[in-house]
């Protein structure tokens, strides 16, 4: 949408295949899901398909990336992008300019320093980021009837694109072959393709075309898969005064910042110097069962989910799968929601940590395709989600340091418990990021520096699949830049 609503300024003719309704529908969100439900990676809790895509159902929050996230840091294999953070800078303003966050690079720093100096954070390692915020339902309200308004775009709902048809060279893209739920198929030329499909899709795309084989980019399409690992700590344990109120989200939201507020992270220097990968964590404010480890337990995601969609009165694809999972644990959710109950009753200023891990880059972790085929005749996908060893080093040692600070302070402690080496139960965090990264050497990635395939004139990827490595920031501002960046390329090739 980010591209269409730049191109809409230029007199350049834009289509936009949308695969989704304006809103919700079953037996599209469908072809989100993966290959076997009831094992591995969830793709179809993790995204959505109506206009507007998966910001229609997300968080709102919007961070950039940190300088160091950008050089290559010769302890992380695989690290560094094309160009560095200055490079991004101005698009990262313009995407919050398009996105009304109400701040500019600058004045975010500033307002992220001003929240540093509520923590003594002086040599323990910790400094404060920001993460911004904005109303995602008004946006796509807006963005729709812009586009609408556009004399050159035009937007075709329940189109689904199907792949791409090559010219026999293999080198530019000629059609892309798109159809309806209800069987229609159509065909689109167009000089040049963008796709941007989201993290996961944007591959499943390619590889499903069957034309990026290995004499191509067929071995790295669908490599380097990452997410943000999240893990869920608390609350703290005896404090003896509050939470600075700017580090503090949820509940007192509506009192205090409601468009921004603090992050603790890493300290530049301390990753250099202990060689980790970057991680970022939020203070929640909240019932005492949030916080604890069985909230994010396998039958009480799946019991949160259902509760989702029913209040959303949606029924889920797949209804089965969630209710199967709900059933096989029943002591743990039935033990949970007796906890939720009990805890309405009680205030709810339980303090807990969120945190967010960067999931560093490995080949091994990857988006395949699987052996059953969604409603359109389209492989399904599968995601093994992998976690490097230095993930888990890094979550712990944030953890013992932030602990340390708090307790210091008097803002109580963090609980200690450890699963299979991360200081708490981990839960993917929705960031489908890494798939078909962004490389100069077509050896080493995807697509180039202005997100071009390396194969392919003429088709560019959109989306948090170009990111060679992920920081411990929500991807979406920098999502938005990159297409910003891309649509004001495409301008000067078209
Ligand atoms: C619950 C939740 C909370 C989140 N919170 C945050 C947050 O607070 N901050 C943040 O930065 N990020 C957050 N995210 C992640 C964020 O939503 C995504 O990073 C972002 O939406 C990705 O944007 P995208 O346009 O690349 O992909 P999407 O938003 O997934 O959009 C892809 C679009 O392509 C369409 N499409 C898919 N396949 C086809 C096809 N074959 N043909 C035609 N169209 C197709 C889809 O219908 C959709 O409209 C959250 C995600 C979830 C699930």
């Amino acid at each position: 949408m980010a591209v269409a609503l730049e191109l809409a300024k230029t007199d350049h003719t834009v289509v936009l295949l949308e695969s989704g309704p304006r809103t919700w529908d079953r037996a599209t969100q469908a072809l989100n899901a993966p290959d076997d439900i009831r094992r591995g990676y969830n793709t179809l809790e993790t995204r959505r398909r109506s206009l507007g895509g998966t910001f229609t159902i997300w968080g709102g929050r919007w961070m950039s990336l940190g300088s160091l996230d950008f050089l290559n840091r010769p302890w992380i294999p695989n690290s560094g992008w094309p160009f560095d953070r200055e490079t991004l800078v101005p698009f990262y303003d313009r995407a919050r300019q398009l996105f009304d966050t109400g701040f500019e690079d600058h004045s975010a720093a500033a307002l992220a320093n001003a929240l540093a100096r509520q923590l003594p954070l002086e040599g323990s390692g910790l400094t404060a980021r920001l993460v911004e915020r904005s109303n995602s339902a008004e946006l796509i309200e807006a963005f729709t009837q812009r586009l609408a308004e556009s004399p050159n775009v035009t937007v075709y709902l329940k189109a689904n694109a199907l792949g791409f048809e090559l010219n026999p060279r293999g080198d530019r893209v000629v059609t892309v072959p798109f159809a309806t739920l209800a069987g229609k198929r159509f065909e689109l030329r167009s000089k040049v393709t963008v796709l941007a499909t989201g993290g996961i899709e944007n591959a499943r795309l390619l590889l499903g075309s069957g034309l990026f084989g290995p004499s191509q980019d067929g071995p790295l399409v669908g490599a380097f898969f990452m997410d943000h690992p999240y893990v869920e700590i608390g609350p703290l344990r005896n404090p003896v005064r509050p939470t600075p109120d700017d580090f503090t989200v949820d509940g007192r939201e509506e009192r205090h910042l409601l468009k921004a507020h603090g992050m603790i992270a890493f300290q530049e220097d301390y990753l250099r110097q202990e060689q980790l990968v970057d991680c970022t964590a939020h203070f929640r404010l909240g019932p005492r069962f949030r916080h604890s480890d069985s909230y994010n337990s396998e039958g009480m995601v799946a019991a949160r989910e259902l509760s989702r969609h029913v209040r959303r009165r949606e029924v889920p694809p797949y209804v089965g799968g969630l209710t199967w999972t709900v059933a096989r644990n029943i002591p743990t959710v039935a033990g949970g929601g007796m906890r939720a109950v009990v805890d309405r009753a009680r205030p709810r200023d339980a303090v807990g940590v969120r945190m967010m891990v960067e999931g560093s880059p490995v080949i091994s972790s990857r988006i395949l395709l699987g052996k059953t085929r969604d409603a359109l005749g389209m492989r399904r996908a599968v995601v093994d989600w992998q976690q490097p060893e230095i993930d888990r080093r890094s979550a712990t040692r944030f953890v013992e340091l932030l602990s340390d600070l708090l307790e210091r302070e008097g803002y109580g402690h963090l609980p200690s418990s450890s699963h299979d080496g991360w200081p708490g139960r981990i839960l993917p965090g929705y960031h489908h990021m890494g798939a078909t990264r962004m490389h100069e050497d077509p050896r080493h990635g995807v697509v180039d520096a202005n997100a071009k395939m390396h194969a392919v004139d003429n088709l560019y990827v959109a989306g948090s699949s170009v990111f060679p490595t992920s920081g411990a920031a929500n991807p979406t501002l920098t999502i938005a830049a990159l297409a910003i960046r891309l649509a004001d390329h495409l301008q000067t090739c078209l």
